[in-house]
């Protein structure tokens, strides 16, 4: 059975609105509600990033543009809704099995207000301040497609991962296709966030990971290709699992218990990726994957997409076999087994920030060059710009002149610091070709 919750667009004022918003102020302040927010995990701040971010570090300031109003205002709208859905979550549903279809919504400026005064999910202007960031990107490949950084599906939308600065974890949003589609991207991405896996089977569920949308016969009225008359579901035992979470973590201080799944696995992706870190520097993006059984035993792992080098894929794998067990599987997470499709960016700088150091030195190095130098630089770079460390990775020429490029590099103030880095250090490999003419340096 279907439930509509989102009406249509015409009867979606303020005024039509005014029950819910009512419900919705009961619901927070009568102590036998259905909904127990413990008042300190609740509402979940949100810090929706104003500007594009640009992959891994270092954007001149030109290059800091900011996200466009349109997809603003959708990211602003998948909250929302988010909050809309959790506030209007009906006490006793007759049908338990029911579905709750969700319609294209904007809201009111009221509405928008009152449900960031009120709702499960509230706006913050400043990062530091939020449980949960949103981003997006809008840099592109040599295909002109928008690339997401670290996520090695092709071309995704958006992913959530976990990142460990907020208790909710970072989305990243890929800026393309209009917006509804970011809304509705979004919607899913913070499923993700707030506990839940992918749904499997059954299409027209928001957290379906591909048949996400609903078309055809369940609702007849939902049209994939209208984008007014397009429509998602969630099923009410999805939201009952939320409200039963948000209950559970009543009282117990600030750690959600509710994400108990995606807490785990934040566990094991940040313990391999201090075993990672420990090993240095790897110069691809790495993937591998882990089945672990339910006592945290590890029962196979591969690497499918090297890290850089046999040596040092052979050296993450044994380090990682070291772990031995990743710890018991949360009693609520009832598989046997289940698999870990882990992805790590390499600890490279950008090329960007690659290209920008290579100038600077050279402008450094060059009046002491001879004419025809060719050599090799390797540095290790730390997350606020300063060298850690300078070798020479390929001669120079000789050994006096290795030396005096060493000082010269040395004699450097700090490179620009990198922006929200993952990684406290990273490396790069500069390479110094002919000398070019001074005037043809830019
Ligand atoms: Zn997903």
């Amino acid at each position: 059975m279907f439930r509509l919750i989102f009406p249509s667009r015409q009867l979606n004022t303020f005024f039509s609105q005014l029950p819910l918003l009512l419900l919705a102020i009961i619901v927070l302040f009568v102590p036998s509600s259905v909904f127990a927010f413990d008042s300190t995990d609740f509402p979940i701040r949100v810090f929706i990033d104003p500007i594009i971010k640009i992959n891994n570090s270092f954007a001149a300031p030109e290059a800091k543009l900011p996200v466009p109003e349109q997809a603003y205002s959708a990211f602003q709208q998948g909250v929302l809704d988010w909050s809309r859905l959790m506030v209007a979550l009906p006490k006793d549903p007759s049908d338990v099995n029911y579905t709750l279809i969700l319609r294209r919504q904007t809201s009111t400026k009221q509405e928008f207000e009152a449900y960031n005064r009120f709702g499960f999910m509230r706006f913050v202007d400043k990062r530091e301040d939020a449980d949960l960031v949103i981003e997006s990107v809008d840099n592109k490949d040599a295909r002109g497609k928008t690339i997401l950084g670290r996520e090695f599906q092709p071309y995704p939308l958006g992913y959530h991962t976990l990142d460990k600065r907020y208790r909710f974890g970072r989305i990243v949003m890929a800026l393309r296709g209009n917006d509804l589609d970011l809304r509705v991207v979004l919607l899913h991405e913070i499923g993700h966030a707030i506990g839940f896996e992918h749904f499997k089977g059954e299409k027209c569920n928001l957290m379906n990971a591909t048949n996400y949308t609903c078309v055809g016969d369940s609702p007849p009225d939902c049209v994939l290709n209208n984008a007014n008359a397009r429509c998602l579901a969630i099923t009410d035992g999805q939201l009952r699992f939320v409200e039963e979470q948000l209950i559970a973590a009543k009282g117990k201080g600030p750690k959600m218990t509710f994400v108990d799944w995606r807490q785990y696995q934040l566990q094991v992706e940040s313990r391999i990726q201090d075993e990672i870190i420990a090993l240095g520097e790897f110069k691809d993006d790495g993937n591998l994957t882990l089945m672990l059984l339910a006592d945290g035993s590890i029962k196979s792992i591969d690497i499918t997409h090297s890290f850089g080098s046999r040596e040092k894929d052979d050296q993450i794998l044994s380090r990682i076999k070291q772990i031995d067990n990743f710890g018991k599987f949360p009693a609520t997470h009832e598989e046997k087994e289940d698999k870990f499709a882990l992805s790590y960016e390499s600890n490279q700088v950008s090329e960007r920030y690659q290209k920008s150091i290579t100038e600077i030195i050279q402008a450094k190095i060059y009046p002491i060059l001879p004419l025809k130098p060719m050599g090799k630089l390797h540095l290790k770079i730390a997350h606020d710009g300063q060298v850690i460390q300078t070798e020479i990775a390929q001669s120079f020429g000789n050994p006096i002149l290795d030396t005096r490029i060493l000082q010269r590099v040395k004699e450097l103030k700090a490179f620009t610091p990198f922006e929200d880095d993952e990684y406290q250090e990273r490396y790069a490999t500069l390479s110094f070709e002919e000398k070019q003419p001074l005037d043809e340096l830019r």
